[in-house]
């Protein structure tokens, strides 16, 4: 089979890999049938991430089931699915309490999950014709019937990273305020988180980015919007997510922190020279809680489809273009893209 693999900054290519063979009974392989690009995607493309390549990217995608294991039970051939980007067994301490993005039976760094090379995991990415999937008992989940693929092809990670930061707090405070601080590398998971905000009935929603196209989405969703991070707002917030990558914005959704409030970073700091300033005493006095770390995919992506099935949340403005597997390498190369979705 065929798969896009990176070589190194700026250089993919579809190179032939060997075809995926079930090597237990609880395995699955399945067919991509809509891949999305993670916001990481673009910075592992420009050369920017730890994981050495060569490897095969992608790692959000529905998928089509097209062969299962013996001791497979949860989905036959022919099922539509989502596939989670960690690796997870299901049945281990973390797993059965739900921390399915630190599963104790796998190498800590397949919870990075697949379209991240040797570092990550030896099961290959979703930017391929078919797809290895251990544990797919565990892993995989239906998508909901009506739920086009190329809606919940995010459901693997960003989609349900912008969720995590948002849903459950604004399930126990219906109506909070929420800030987000976006306008890292393509900038998906801001948005989501944002749009999302809206969706599940936050008062006010406040998005700040530097860059215009993407204001111009979160304003389509009826969120309101700022074009720089300021030294500091007038209002706080209950709940803030930092999608900024950027020291100052962190600070700011540290420091923008209403009484018990949560501050979520969706961003990943590779490097360890950014020392953001975390404003303590605001955080102590205020009884403040930050929260950082890869999400729980498997856990969470339930509740996510949920709400893309509710049809509250549609996440097509988002998305910049959806593209052939064909054409995947040239747009990807492009990096002018919020979210690209590739259909075989
Ligand atoms: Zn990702
Ligand atoms: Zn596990």
């Amino acid at each position: 089979m065929r798969a896009v693999t990176f070589l190194g900054p700026d250089r993919l290519e579809w190179r032939e890999v060997a075809d995926p063979v079930l090597a237990s009974d609880g395995e699955a392989i399945v067919r991509p049938l809509a891949v999305a690009t993670c916001d990481l995607d673009d910075v592992i493309v420009l050369g920017g991430s730890p994981f050495q390549p060569p490897f095969v990217l992608g790692h959000e995608c529905v998928a089509e089931v097209v062969e299962v294991g013996d001791g497979v039970r949860g989905v036959t051939p022919g099922d539509r699915v989502v596939v989670p980007f960690q690796i997870n067994c299901g049945v281990c301490a973390a797993c059965l309490a739900g921390r399915t993005g630190n599963c104790l039976t796998v190498p800590l760094m397949s919870t990075y999950g697949f379209g991240f090379g040797a570092q990550g995991t030896r099961w290959g990415g979703f930017l391929a014709d078919l797809i290895h999937v251990p544990y797919a008992d565990a892993m995989l989940i239906p998508v909901p019937a009506g739920l086009a693929s190329e809606t919940a092809a995010g459901a693997s990670d960003n989609l349900t990273d912008g969720f995590r930061a948002v849903g459950p707090y604004l399930a126990e405070r219906p109506g909070a305020p929420v800030l987000v601080v976006g306008g890292a590398g393509p900038g998906s998971i801001g948005l989501y988180a944002a749009a999302q905000a809206k969706a599940l009935r936050s008062e006010r929603v406040l998005y700040i980015d530097h860059d215009v196209r993407r204001r111009g989405i979160a304003e389509s969703y009826g969120v309101e919007t700022l074009d720089h991070i300021p030294d500091r707002l007038d209002s706080r917030f209950p709940i803030t997510v930092d999608s900024s990558n950027e020291a100052r914005g962190l600070t700011l959704a540290l420091e923008s922190m209403g009484r018990d409030g949560v501050c979520t970073s969706t961003s990943i700091y590779f490097d360890p020279a950014v020392r953001p300033a975390f404003p303590l005493l605001s955080m102590y006095t205020m009884n403040s809680t930050f929260v950082t770390g890869r999400i729980h995919a498997r856990r969470d992506a339930p509740r996510l489809l949920e709400l893309l099935a509710s049809g509250r949340f549609d996440p097509a403005p988002v998305t910049t273009r959806v593209v052939s597997f064909a054409d995947a390498i040239e747009a990807l190369l492009g990096h002018e893209y919020t979210k690209l979705v590739f259909t075989p």
